[in-house]
This record gives structure tokens, sequence and C-alpha cells, in this order.
């Protein structure tokens, strides 16, 4: 019913600026704008598409608000499929509010956060892919975001899953007239067939099942976690780092009970760093909580930077985190080499350090090139997987109904073995197509629609 409303929102940000941009959609969009604005040139009728100069006025008084430019767009060939307008005035907090008051008093409502984009979907103009690049496009904080949402935005992925999906539901048509016409005599692809067939897809969803570290290392950057005992210097790392104050440096072992977060850019690649509660035994309530919180983090971390005091002997606190480090990414440090030396390279190797070691001074700066150039060098291995796709995915509901559909083609491919009757086959086939479904919006719920959404502004 309310597809049926005509919506009204600013499409620019809010707060002062040169020019603001309020947008209306829907079958009165038109008509609305006609009371709302006339061309200066009286008597014209301003064509489509073309931006022409008016004056906005009030239609409860007649009063001029602004002098600005509307554009008319009539459907179906616009961003949301209806009819939409666009007035192009100046960007006053108060003049907005007073357009949008006025368009709402000759029968627009306000839209809700996203539903320009919501309809665009519902109308057919774009996929549900298409619809989540265009909030990630507007996220973007770095090239490898900008790059992976510009992919989705124009169909890269919603493209590949779509191809997926018809291969599916053609080996279910297939099975399915086998069940039809057992009795005839007619030619259709047999057993050996569709199990290569179902092989080859069930592959092709797993690379775009496993691109996800390489998707949500492009959008939220790659997370990297500051290992090492008190006193070792990761705040003072992470200050290098970051090129600001950010952690507090102390001599007391031991200051940095919580896990502290920032961001930086290496190139096209956004770092997300915490420092985190020293590792090391202890008794201590507060400190024990910390380094359960720093185990945490490093759990959930694409990248140790494990940081050691090159200015004194190995301990079993550094055992510890090196014990922590097997079989991880990352970068050691080998930090306070300014200092004289007491332990190098081969000790941290000799105690069973697989990462590749920096020797460095978070004091001095030396080894932070070195240190840049190997985190971007891990980051782009990580990513590896993803890259080789061609088309990664970035969100988690993405992953997760790749991992439905392989779940259901792990089936299929196992009945298939079993020599189970097509209907069997077909039923697993089926959800694999449907869960690729969900990704593009092909099969939705106003529920998933609700929380895609809601992430988007109000005017998107
Ligand atoms: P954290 O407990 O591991 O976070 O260590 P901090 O960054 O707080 O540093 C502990 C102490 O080591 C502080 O007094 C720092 O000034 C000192 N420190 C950190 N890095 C270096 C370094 O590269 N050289 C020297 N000489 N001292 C350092």
């Amino acid at each position: 019913m309310y597809v049926q409303d005509t919506i009204v929102a600013p499409a620019t940000a809010p707060g002062q600026g040169a020019v603001a941009i309020v947008r209306l959609s829907g079958v009165r969009a038109l008509t609305i704008l006609d009371s709302l604005w006339r061309p200066l040139r009286a008597g014209t009728k301003p064509e489509p598409r073309r931006m022409v100069l008016g004056e906005v006025i009030d239609p409860a008084t007649g009063a001029i608000l602004d002098r600005a430019i509307a554009v008319r767009m009539p459907g179906p060939r616009t961003f949301t499929g209806e009819d939409v307008a666009e007035l192009h005035c100046h960007g006053g907090t108060y003049l907005v509010r007073r357009i949008l008051g006025a368009a709402m008093a000759v029968g627009a409502r306000m839209a809700e956060p996203g539903e320009f984009t919501r309809r665009a979907f519902l109308n057919g103009r774009i996929d549900l892919t298409e619809a989540e690049a265009i909030a990630d496009l507007v996220a973007a904080r770095g090239e490898g975001a900008l790059r992976l949402a510009l992919d989705q935005m124009t169909g890269l992925l919603g493209e590949k899953i779509t191809k997926l999906r018809g291969q599916l539901i053609s080996i279910r048509a297939h099975l399915e007239a086998e069940i039809d016409f057992a009795d005839e005599d007619i030619d259709l692809p047999g057993r050996g067939e569709i199990a290569s067939s179902v092989e080859s897809l069930a592959e092709d969803v797993a690379v775009l099942h496993q691109s996800f570290v390489a998707g949500r290392i492009a959008r939220e950057g790659a997370r990297a976690v500051i290992l090492g005992k008190p006193n070792a210097g990761k705040s003072s790392v992470l200050n290098l780092l970051l090129g600001i104050e950010r952690s507090i440096v102390t001599a007391v072992p031991g200051t940095t009970r919580d896990v502290i977060e920032d961001s930086i850019q290496l190139g096209p690649l956004t770092l997300v760093l915490q420092d985190t509660a020293g590792v090391r035994e202890s008794t201590d309530e507060v400190e024990s909580i910390g380094i359960a919180r720093t185990f945490r983090s490093l759990a959930e971390a694409d990248l140790v930077l494990a940081v050691f005091d090159a200015s004194r002997p190995l301990d079993p606190d550094d055992a510890l985190v090196i014990e922590r480090c097997h079989g991880r990414s990352g970068v050691a440090l080998l930090n306070k080499c300014d200092l004289p030396p007491v332990i190098r390279p081969d000790d941290l190797r000799g105690a069973g350090l697989a990462m590749p070691i920096v020797p460095f001074s978070a004091r001095r700066g030396d080894g932070l090139e070195s240190l840049r150039t190997e985190i971007v060098r891990l980051a782009e291995e990580i990513a590896a997987p993803g890259v080789a796709a061609g088309v990664a995915i970035s969100r988690e509901r993405h992953r997760a109904a790749l991992g439905r559909a392989l779940q259901a083609l792990a089936a299929a491919r196992e009945s298939l073995k079993a020599a189970m009757p097509p209907e069997i086959v077909a039923v697993d086939i089926g959800a694999a197509a449907d869960a690729l479904g969900e990704i593009t919006g092909e099969i939705h719920s106003e529920d998933v629609l609700d929380v895609i959404f809601r992430e988007f502004c109000i005017g998107k």
C-alpha cells in the first residue's frame, strides 16, 4: 500500500552547504513539483531530464521560498522506477526544512531511511547486492572498499550469483523431468553428467564463499592485533603507526588493560589496529580479564603484530606470546633495537617463532617502512583467494547464504553418489538455488529488507 505514497527527503547531507537537493519519488512526484515550483520563464513546460531554473513557492501562501533548479524524471527509467523530481535549492538548514514542509503539505510523505533504494529494489531496478553496494559506496573509507562497492554496484556479484542460480534451476528442471517422464523415452542428461555439473557448481560457490575474507578486508579493513608482554613497546608501536599519541605509554607494566582500536590507511589497505593488554601469567583479577580480552581479539584478527623487547632476555612471557603466534599470519617486531641488543632474530626463531622478523625501534622509528610493506604484503596474501574469484562477497549475509548453498550442494552430491531418487536430489538443488536467490533478493522477506535498509540514511 505505502508504495503508492509519494515520498520526499533531502538527498544531500544535513547542515549548511552551497546546494541541497530535495528529492521526490512516487506517482504524485511531478504534480507535487508543479505545485511547489514554477519555471522563471512562465508558460514553458520544462522538458524531462533537463535542469530548469525557477522559483520554489509555498503552495499555502504563494510566497517565494527560493530560486532553484528543478529536474523532472518521469518513470519507469529512473532510480526508483517511479516518477522522480529533484529540486536543487540553496543549502540552508531552515530553507530545506521549509521546502520539505511545503512538499508534505501538498501530499508527500517523509521518506524512511533507505526508502528510495528500497523502492528501486522492489521495482526491479536493482538487485539486493546492488542496493547494499550503494550503502557500501557511501561508507567507503579507502580505495579497497570503493573498488569492492563499485564492482558490486555495477552488478558483478549479482550477475555471478544469478548465473549460478540459473544453472542450479536448470539442473533441478532436468531432475524433475526425470520424475515426470520416467516411463517415456526422452533424452535427458544422465546421472554422471548431473553429478559433474553439481561438482563444478559447488566449486564455484566455494570460491565465492572463500572470497569473504578479501571482501571483508576491503570493506572494513584488515584487523591487526598488537601482541606482546607488558612493556615490550606495544603502545609505542601503535602510536608510531597511528602517528598520534593514542595509547598511554608508560614504564609501568600492565597499563593497557583494555583493547584500544584505531585505523590507518596503508595505500589501498585500511588497517584496523588493536593495542591489547600485555600477555603474561598474572594473578591480578583485572589484568587477567584484560589478557582474556587480548586473546579474544587475537582470535578475530587477520594479522598479529608480535612485539618483543630486544634489550632483555627472552622470558616465559615471551614464550607465551610465541605460542599464541603459532600458525598465525603476522610480523614480529624486535623492538628497542636502539638499545644494546640482548636478543637477536635467531633467538626468536630458535624459540619457535615462524613469522617474518623486523628489527624495530618504536622510539626512533627504525623499521617502520619494512613493517608497513610487510603488513600490506600479508594482507594481500590473505585476500588472494578472493582476488582469484574475480569478485568478492563482503557481507556476513552473503557468506551465510553461500554456506547454506554449499551444505545443500554437499547433500545433493551425497544423494547422487548413493543413487537416490531424483526427487531427493531435486530438493537439495532447489535449496541451494533458494539460498543464492536470497543474496540477490529474488527470494526475500520484509524482515530481511528491514535489516538491510535500516543501515541507510534518510534520502538514500
Ligand atoms: P607496552 O606495555 O608494551 O604497551 O609498552 P609501552 O609502549 O608502554 O612502552 C614501555 C616502555 O618502553 C616505555 O617506557 C617506552 O618509552 C619504552 N619503549 C618503547 N619502545 C621503545 C624503543 O623502541 N626503544 C626504547 N629505548 N624504549 C622504548
